[in-house]
């Protein structure tokens, strides 16, 4: 498969190719070009064209062009599909539900982007001024916007990024994880299809840390938008120089369970959200901080319902936890485990890995200051630990580097009101897992889990700039 410069398939300029290869049974899904320096530069000059270009088309015309695409994302959803599990290993039910959400993120971006309002500006009730100036606001695309993605869900996370910057009126050049450029492709060909100008859009594929830190230094972008690691996000921030960030980063998200929650719920939501995607989910549920009085109950009830989830083919419409991206990531998840227990937790289920496949496991007696709570762990493993009273879980809960999700199963709502207030998190649900999103909703991280939102309206914002205008008249 070629890569997209300024809008056109194209061959990295030194001719290499890499495999892209499947985490379940290593066979070759796909090979794509290997970009360097030659082929940034490529990118970085058309995006600074088509962001000329973009901009000054019309609202309505970048939202047609836009339908036409979320239609086509549509129509090859099936497809889509079948690419994401070949070259990530998540369940072909699980890359449906991922693939389908493609044209509705675009559609609600498009909407987004036809709705840049600006303020009028009250400035005579700014003292000494008069009625005779008149002050508004006015939004413009940021530019060129360099975004990247992660492997975790290459089709969702390419969307948030794509939909909104286009919408938005920027040029965008994107660098998909290493592991998963096929779907990444497949979505900018929608793009493409559907009447896109050249040089509006770019996909680099190629080694993230060269390409990386190239189009992020880039004084041409404008904005990056990036989603991944906590260190690598880190690493932008040192790089990136003048320019707006968003960056959504790691996570080590809680679960409490109070004395009085629904155990049977509570035990359920997380036998699903500790587990999708095989655990590499950034609002995945690593910690459940339970009471005491009814920790013995929430095991017994959440035990068997991770016991009941089964691994294998992700083709098969009979797996429901896939593999993790590669072996290497299935044994570092597998090494943390086995410390985990030699560090005093009991592991009650799961603990053993075949090939990048990681059985779902739960590790209970987990002390909170340990790293198997404290650092992001990225697989299907869940961490219990007790706390006594609302103060301790609170302490728990944000008793980590990380901010993303937060979840509470309770009926008590002064206990809720206190959490909500409280919890540093960035989403925060009540009576349901950290795992849940809908795509318009803000979405992003406090503390070491990033900075900035996602979701169509508040990435359409972030990736448009503001201009204050002042109308000088004469006093009258
Ligand atoms: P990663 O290793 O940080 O990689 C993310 C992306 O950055 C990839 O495209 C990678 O390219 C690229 N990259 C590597 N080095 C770079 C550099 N120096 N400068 C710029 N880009 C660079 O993360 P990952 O392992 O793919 O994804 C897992 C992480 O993403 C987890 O920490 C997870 O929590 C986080 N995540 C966060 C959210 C959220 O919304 N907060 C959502 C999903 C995932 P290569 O793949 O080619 O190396």
């Amino acid at each position: 498969m070629e890569m997209l410069i300024g809008g056109r398939w194209s061959k990295a300029a030194s001719g290499f190719m890499e495999d892209v290869i499947s985490p379940y049974d290593g066979a070759t899904v796909g090979q794509v070009p290997v970009a360097g320096m030659a082929d940034v530069e490529a990118a970085m000059a058309a995006a600074q064209v088509g962001a000329a270009t973009w901009r000054a088309t019309p609202a309505h015309e970048r939202m047609r062009i836009l339908m036409r695409a979320a239609d086509l994302a549509d129509e090859r959803a099936s497809e889509l599909a079948r690419t994401i599990t070949s070259e990530c290993g998540k369940t072909i039910t699980e890359a449906t539900g991922e693939a389908k959400r493609s044209g509705d993120i675009i559609r609600l971006s498009a909407f987004e982007g036809a709705h840049l309002y600006g303020d009028t500006l009250p400035l005579d009730a700014n003292r000494g001024t008069g009625l005779d100036k008149i002050g508004f606001t006015i939004r413009q695309p940021c530019g060129v916007v360099v975004a990247i993605s992660p492997f975790n869900y290459p089709a969702l996370l390419v969307m948030h990024k794509l939909g909104p910057a286009l919408a938005a009126g920027n040029a965008v050049v994107l660098k998909p994880a290493g592991k998963t450029p096929l779907t990444a492709l497949a979505l900018a060909a929608c793009f493409v299809d559907a009447g896109l100008p050249d040089n509006v859009l770019s996909v680099l594929t190629g080694p993230g840390g060269v390409l990386g830190d190239a189009l992020v230094r880039d004084p041409r972008a404008r904005k990056v938008s990036f989603t991944g690691s906590t260190a690598t996000g880190e690493r932008i921030t040192r790089v990136a120089g003048v320019k707006r960030l968003s960056l959504e980063l790691g996570a080590s998200c809680p679960v409490v369970v109070l004395r009085d929650a629904d155990i049977e719920l509570a035990a359920s939501a997380v036998a699903a959200g500790g587990y999708v995607n095989a655990g590499q989910v950034c609002i995945s549920v690593q910690r459940v901080i339970v009471h005491p009085a009814i920790n013995k109950d929430f095991l017994d009830a959440l035990v068997p319902k991770v016991e009941a989830i089964r691994t294998g083919d992700p083709f098969s419409p009979g797996t429901n936890m896939g593999t993790l991206i590669s072996t290497g990531e299935a044994e570092r998840v597998r090494s943390a485990i086995t410390r985990a227990v030699a560090e005093g937790g009991r592991l009650l289920t799961g603990g053993e890995r075949d090939g990048a496949t990681v059985a779902p496991t739960v590790v209970a007696g987990v002390d909170p200051r340990s790293p198997f709570s404290q650092d992001e762990l990225f697989g299907p493993a869940v961490a219990v630990s007790t706390a006594e009273d609302w103060s301790t879980a609170l302490a728990q809960a944000n008793g980590t580097g990380y901010g993303l999700g937060a979840g509470i199963f309770t009926n008590d709502v002064s206990g809720v009101v206190r959490a909500v207030r409280e919890i540093d998190a960035g989403n925060i649900h009540i009576n349901w897992t950290p795992l849940w999103r809908a795509d318009l909703m803000p979405y992003g991280g406090l503390k070491g889990s990033g900075i900035g939102k996602e979701g169509p309206r508040s990435a359409v914002a972030e990736m448009t700039e503001i201009k204050t205008v002042v109308l000088h008249g004469r006093p009258w």
